[in-house]
């Protein structure tokens, strides 16, 4: 049975797909996308050695080597302009993971893609500023805790082709009923659906972030220099948003 996690993973690869699912490890994602008929075939890239062996041993105990094939290599270098329409990569960090988009569009492996199925561990902020920037409008977002760890999934699809959203309507500035501003920036940091309908794991992990701030703000008052207090009136800042975003959320 798949994680929680990979299973809303799989629920946003579209039907039919041909998926690419890069940082594979065991290739659970591609087997159980092509096993419930999801994907037609699949890719599972992998650029460490035991983790490319472990996928390797994956497809080939679910007797899928006809259906899915394993590849060792960096990022979307593993394939073909045009081979995969939907790419998913998923249990590593928001910069990783835009290192890896930011490469692959350089090397135009991304044309022809249509979804993107993403799992940020950390600096969510990082990938949807890239995806903002490469014309990938995110349009769905889900926030959930699995094994006491909280991860966010995010999809995205090419502008011109997300039901008529563009990026500028996304990010556009809201106000929340309490006449709290909800920037750009506070969009990219917090996730403009997650915003729109927040959950209880939303709620907890933007407490732990409170939480996490002033524990550095604590450690930076014991510091009497100049760059500390710069740095305690940023955090400070930084902690006035989110409380103010989450009292005014409903
Ligand atoms: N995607 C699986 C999941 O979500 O359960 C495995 C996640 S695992 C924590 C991250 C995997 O990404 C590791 O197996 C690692 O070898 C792989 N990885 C890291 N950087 C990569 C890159 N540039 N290209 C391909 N794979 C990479």
């Amino acid at each position: 049975k798949l994680s929680d996690r990979l299973q809303l993973l799989l629920e946003q690869v579209p039907e039919g797909s041909r998926l690419a699912d890069i940082g594979s490890d065991h290739a659970l994602l591609p087997v159980a996308a092509v096993e419930s008929g999801k994907a037609i075939s699949a890719i599972a890239g992998e650029v460490n050695p035991g983790p490319y062996e472990a996928a390797r041993k994956g497809v080939a105990e679910a007797g899928l080597g006809a259906k899915i094939a394993v590849r060792r290599g960096d990022g979307l270098e593993v394939l073909e302009p045009g081979e995969a329409d939907c790419i998913s990569i998923a249990g590593m960090g928001g910069s990783l993971i835009a290192a890896i988009l930011e490469r692959g569009r350089v090397l135009g492996k991304l044309e022809g893609v249509n979804t993107l199925a993403l799992q940020p561990n950390v600096g969510e902020d990082i990938l949807r500023r890239w995806l903002l920037n490469n014309g990938w409008v995110v349009t769905t977002e889900h926030i959930l805790e699995e094994d006491g760890k909280t991860y966010e999934v995010l999809t995205a699809l090419p502008e011109g082709q997300a039901f008529g959203l563009t990026n500028e309507q996304l990010y556009l500035e809201r106000v929340l009923p309490g006449g709290v501003v909800l920037s750009p920036e506070t969009l990219l940091q917090m996730g403009p659906w997650l915003l729109e309908k927040p959950n209880a794991v939303f709620f907890a992990k933007w407490q732990g972030e409170i939480t996490k701030l002033e524990g550095i703000l604590a450690s930076l008052s014991r510091s009497e220099l100049e760059s500390a207090e710069e740095k305690r009136t940023v955090i400070r800042a930084q902690i006035k948003k989110i409380s103010e975003v989450l009292e005014c959320l409903p």
